[in-house]
């Protein structure tokens, strides 16, 4: 993986018409638990890694700083940089796509938590003895309201497999069973995203992952829930998701790295 990233670098120069000595930094999301001070992914399921120096190990092929965070990390630093956060400095960042995190960024910074394992919504436990989750654990979030859920669903309740972009166009077409899966999701994330509201009090929620694309069929469950089960405050739920935003969540942690004189560079 870290040769494949280095390998690449020379193409995407050669893309922006920009030249080796002009990066300053890189920046990588990555789904796991991530020390982005020391710049070592402490763990990673979706990839089988524990305890690798990332950053240094990057850093020592591409010979410039490299900065790594959580990949719901980088889209909230995204967001404090470019995006919602800009006008709020306690905010939330939800992510649903293959996983589920719901970063925090508290007084204007994402808290990482004690062991870098703040923000795990996916990882809380929803369903007793449920589904097999990716960090070996049942019953997680995201075992049962994730992408790959909702595809496993579909083949479940049909016999039949389907593709993400055929997924996809049955939610456009708004096929029923597509958007009774959808709902179901929804309405399990709104439910524990009401309890993130409850400890943490954010001023606004922003929505981001791939499966932003699935619209109002999954955000209006979400948000119909939260508020449900809120007692107090009800934030506003916004999604704001491109297919560009993971790298830009990339590069944000690397802006972030540059202009943060608090912090020093890994490698
Ligand atoms: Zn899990």
């Amino acid at each position: 993986m870290i040769q494949s990233i280095a390998a690449t670098i020379p193409r995407l120069l050669a893309q922006a018409g920009r030249q080796e000595g002009e990066i300053r930094g890189i920046g990588v999301s990555i789904p796991g638990e991530i020390d982005p001070s020391k710049g070592i992914c402490l763990q990673s399921p979706r990839f089988g890694w524990k305890n690798l120096a990332f950053a240094e190990l990057l850093a020592a092929s591409v010979h410039v700083p490299v900065w790594i965070d959580d990949d719901v990390n980088a889209f909230a630093v995204a967001q404090r940089l470019f995006g919602v956060g800009r006008d709020h400095h306690n905010f939330a960042a939800l992510a649903v796509g293959a996983g589920i995190g719901c970063s925090l960024v508290i007084k204007g910074e994402i808290y990482h938590g004690s062991h870098s394992a703040a923000g795990k919504l996916g990882h809380i436990t929803s369903v007793a003895n449920g589904r097999l989750c990716e960090c070996g654990r049942h019953g997680c979030l995201m075992a049962h309201a994730s992408e790959s859920y909702m595809l496993n669903e579909w083949q479940s309740r049909t016999g039949s497999s389907i593709s993400r972009d055929e997924f996809a166009s049955c939610v456009e077409q708004k096929d029923h069973l597509a958007l009774s899966i959808l709902s179901d999701c929804g309405t399990r994330i709104g439910s524990h995203l009401a309890d993130v509201v409850n400890l943490f009090d954010p001023e606004i929620i922003v929505v981001g992952g791939e499966a932003v694309q699935f619209g109002d069929a999954l955000l209006v469950p979400i948000r119909k829930t939260m508020v449900e089960f809120t007692f107090f405050s009800k934030p506003e739920l916004v999604a704001d998701w491109v297919p560009s935003s993971r790298a830009r969540g990339a590069a944000a942690l690397a802006t972030q790295g540059i202009f943060d004189f608090e912090r020093e560079p890994s490698g």
